[in-house]
């Protein structure tokens, strides 16, 4: 272990931005943790065009998916998984419900699938 100089009240902890656990299980590769926040402020059409950025069917992943994301969460070692499976299903429906445009802008990859 290396020896660490200097005072004690002048270090700090360093924060390294990891991708939580679900994300890197669904896949479907979607980003959870950012339609997930925007879902729990309220903003359900924003998670909407979040999520179907990387998965253009929440309604019925919702409902299909055996959520291998929720087998990885965090939360199974404090108490129980964020339901993210349901939330997306949530999305889907309401997506569906209210036909919601879809105004995320795809870029190119410049690749042809013939
Ligand atoms: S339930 Fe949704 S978020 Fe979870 S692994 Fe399946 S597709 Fe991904």
């Amino acid at each position: 272990m290396p020896m660490v100089r200097g005072p004690l009240r002048q270090r700090r902890p360093v924060y390294v931005d990891f991708m939580p656990p679900c994300n890197s299980a669904c896949p479907a590769g979607e980003n959870i943790q950012a339609w997930m926040a925007q879902a729990q402020s309220g903003n359900y059409f924003e998670a909407f065009q979040t999520l179907i950025e990387d998965n253009p069917f929440p309604a019925i992943m919702g409902r299909v998916c055996v959520k291998p994301c929720e087998t990885g969460c965090n939360r199974t070692h404090i108490d129980s998984t964020v339901n993210i499976h349901a939330v997306e299903r949530y999305i889907g429906d309401e997506a569906i419900r209210q036909k919601w445009p879809v105004q995320f802008v795809a870029y190119t990859t410049g690749k042809k699938c013939w």
